[in-house]
């Protein structure tokens, strides 16, 4: 009998790719998503295989959660509201989906007492402007006024209450803080910037940069994401742990822009836009973000494999197609 996993947003960008990761680990997989923002185009190739199990269905649905968790080992949850856009136009689905749906999950896996890996984000470090982020650093949060900060908040909760309950009620939690992650298949409807200047780049549209375009960024391949949450999920001693997943090469998205119009061969122009104009008015972005990996590095090996001329051409392949 193989060992089931429950990906909640099994049908997401990340989701989709994870759950690859764990059927070629000999797993078999619940996946299940409510279709917010996945998308069944992206688990249409598993759809076949007989080890995956799909579900529509939302987190915030208790009874759904109480025997998914019951019917698995070990829970992925990846479930969230996420993209600047999305958080800023939908703050209420937001919060509500990251700290109900989460409060939701860790009620039945310590209910069940199965394992959980919780997929947390760099934005929890908030406008912390250190280099490179350790997962000890500060959060700096800006005022609740502006609703960017909401979403780093709400993941900031999840976190919290996860330790709570490892501490408390020994429940076997590990957190990851994933850092710019890309790849094939991740739109730029919800505002992520390599998907969106790619598209652009591709139909001979302007490349969108926002602000003046010098702050930076690491964009990790997905495959290597999954890879390392794969890992961590099997590793006793990342239990009630925190680690950051990114990538370490470091670019502008000036440079960033430049890069996919040369991939692409394209001569669409780059286009400076106000950040006022691109979110909302008094939109804060960071300056630079890029994590520390020595602790995932020591815990598990992991390096980041592919790098970002490899990771756009396989996204310019993706828009291609
Ligand atoms: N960005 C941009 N043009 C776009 C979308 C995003 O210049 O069309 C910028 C954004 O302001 C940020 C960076 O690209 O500085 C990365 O944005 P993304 O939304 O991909 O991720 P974030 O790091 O903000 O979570």
């Amino acid at each position: 009998m193989k060992e089931k996993i429950l990906i909640t947003g099994g049908a997401g960008f990340v989701g989709s790719f994870l759950a690859e990761e764990l059927l070629g680990r000999g797993y078999s997989i619940l996946a299940i998503d409510n279709l917010s923002t996945g998308k069944l185009d992206n688990i249409a190739h598993l759809r076949d295989n007989p080890d995956f199990e799909f579900i529509t269905g939302t987190i915030l649905n208790e009874e759904l959660m109480d025997d998914s968790i019951a019917r698995c080992q070990k829970v992925f949850h990846l479930a969230a509201a996420v993209g600047v856009r999305l958080i800023i136009e939908r703050p209420v689905e937001t919060i509500e989906t990251n700290i109900l749906g989460t409060e939701i999950i860790y009620k039945y896996v310590n209910k069940h007492k199965k394992k959980v890996i919780i997929t947390s984000t760099s934005e929890v470090y908030g406008k912390n402007n250190t280099i490179p982020f350790k997962e000890t650093d500060d959060s700096v949060y800006g005022p609740t006024i502006k609703s960017r900060w909401s979403y780093a908040c709400s993941k900031a909760i999840d976190e919290f209450l996860g330790l709570a309950y490892f501490h408390e009620k020994k429940l076997p939690v590990i957190i990851v803080r994933l850092f710019n992650t890309v790849g094939p298949r991740q739109t730029g409807q919800y505002g992520m910037v390599v998907p969106t200047f790619v598209q652009q780049a591709l139909l001979g549209h302007h490349l969108t940069v926002f602000g003046d375009g010098e702050q930076t960024r690491c964009f990790a391949n997905v495959r290597d994401v999954v890879w390392a949450m794969a890992e961590l999920a099997e590793s006793e001693e990342a239990v009630g742990q925190v680690f950051n997943i990114g990538s370490t090469e470091l670019i502008s998205i000036n440079d960033l822009a430049k890069r996919v119009k040369t991939l692409s061969g394209s001569d669409s122009a780059i286009e400076h836009v106000p950040y006022d104009d691109a979110y909302e008015s008094g939109f804060e972005d960071m300056f630079r973000r890029m994590p520390d990996i020595s602790k995932v590095e020591k815990a598990i090996g992991f390096k980041p494999r592919r790098n970002l001329d490899k990771t756009i051409n396989e996204i310019i392949e993706y828009f291609k197609e």
